[in-house]
């Protein structure tokens, strides 16, 4: 199998069978670098659904994708394997099931020593890879673009929400002491004890006001290094519903598309293990504005893989 997309300059790119970048659909134990996935579950929102169409939605979106980045000068598909694993088959009808599902394929994918970038589904989905993927390296940094801490308690007695992924990994070590690091947070908050936690674990909280104030290279200049194994998740509304309006729970002030890459173009990631683009709920977008921003993440974090 040569891993390359289908060349829109042979089959026009509103053309033929859709899988993420035009690559093609590969099984597990394919002699591919980097798995890119679907996880199409939104049982764990608490407000409106539907990302669990994303992976389709994005998936035709990202027929427009390409290969060569301009900034880091290296093309991605000469770089890496890249192949798309189809979607992790989910119960709409059981987070529980859900999530032990989501486990035994990451198990699976990180036994193959396989690095991927997942497309959620809601922000909850990334707890369970987070699971599998610290099995295989211990705890890792973990990037988290998002509006909100996700750090919050249990809601109606669940624990298991979209907005309470985050508590649980650092409850549960999956992430290196000091070594979350979010960016584009926002309020409001439920209250200002919503700050305790990330307080409380060394969680650095870097807000839209950061990237604004003093402007944004200097907070590019601020990023650190992420040293040893390093997950991203991108949570699609820490970008402004002007620039992602197909959300879950959208929340005004946020980055715009070209901060998000600036940012992205200027991590300095050596270890990028896995990545996942999660809360793009295309029944809520207008004119693919969010599935196409994510495919723009895919691409930057693909950037970020290829350049090592
Ligand atoms: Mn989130
Ligand atoms: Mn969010």
């Amino acid at each position: 199998m040569d891993f390359v997309p289908v060349s829109g300059r042979d089959m026009p790119r509103f053309a033929g069978i859709k899988t993420f970048f035009r690559l093609p659909v590969a099984p597990l134990d394919e002699a591919y670098d980097v798995g890119l996935v679907g996880v199409p579950f939104d049982g764990n929102v608490s407000y409106r659904p539907g990302a669990r169409f994303a992976p389709a939605r994005v998936r035709d979106v990202s027929s427009l994708g390409r290969g060569y980045h301009l900034s880091r000068e290296l093309n991605w598909v000469e770089r890496l394997k890249c192949a798309d694993l189809g979607d992790v088959a989910t119960v709409p009808v059981s987070g529980e099931e859900t999530y032990r599902r989501i486990e035994s394929f990451f198990d699976g994918l990180m036994a193959r020593d396989k690095r991927f970038i997942a497309v959620g589904g809601d922000h909850s989905t990334t707890l369970p890879i987070l699971r599998a993927v610290a099995r295989k390296h211990g705890p890792v940094n973990v990037v988290h673009f998002d509006a909100h801490l996700d750090t919050y308690p249990a809601a109606w007695g669940q624990e298991y929400h979209h907005g309470a992924f985050m508590r649980h990994v650092v409850e549960e070590g999956l992430a290196r002491e000091n070594g979350v690091f979010q960016v584009g947070i926002r309020g409001p908050l439920a209250g200002g004890d919503d700050l305790d936690f990330p307080r409380r674990h060394g969680v650095t909280v870097t807000t839209v006001d950061d990237v604004r104030i003093g402007g944004l290279e200097a907070f590019i200049a601020r990023l650190p290094a992420f040293e040893g194994p390093t997950y991203l998740t991108f949570d699609v509304d820490c970008l402004d519903p002007a620039f992602a309006p197909g959300t879950g729970t959208p929340v005004p002030g946020g980055l715009t598309t070209y901060e998000v890459q600036r940012i992205l173009r200027s991590l300095r990631i050596p270890n990028l293990v896995g990545a996942d683009i999660v809360e793009v709920s295309p029944p809520f977008d207008h004119a693919d504005l969010t599935a196409l921003a994510a495919v723009d993440v895919m691409f930057e974090l693909l950037g970020i893989m290829a350049d090592r």
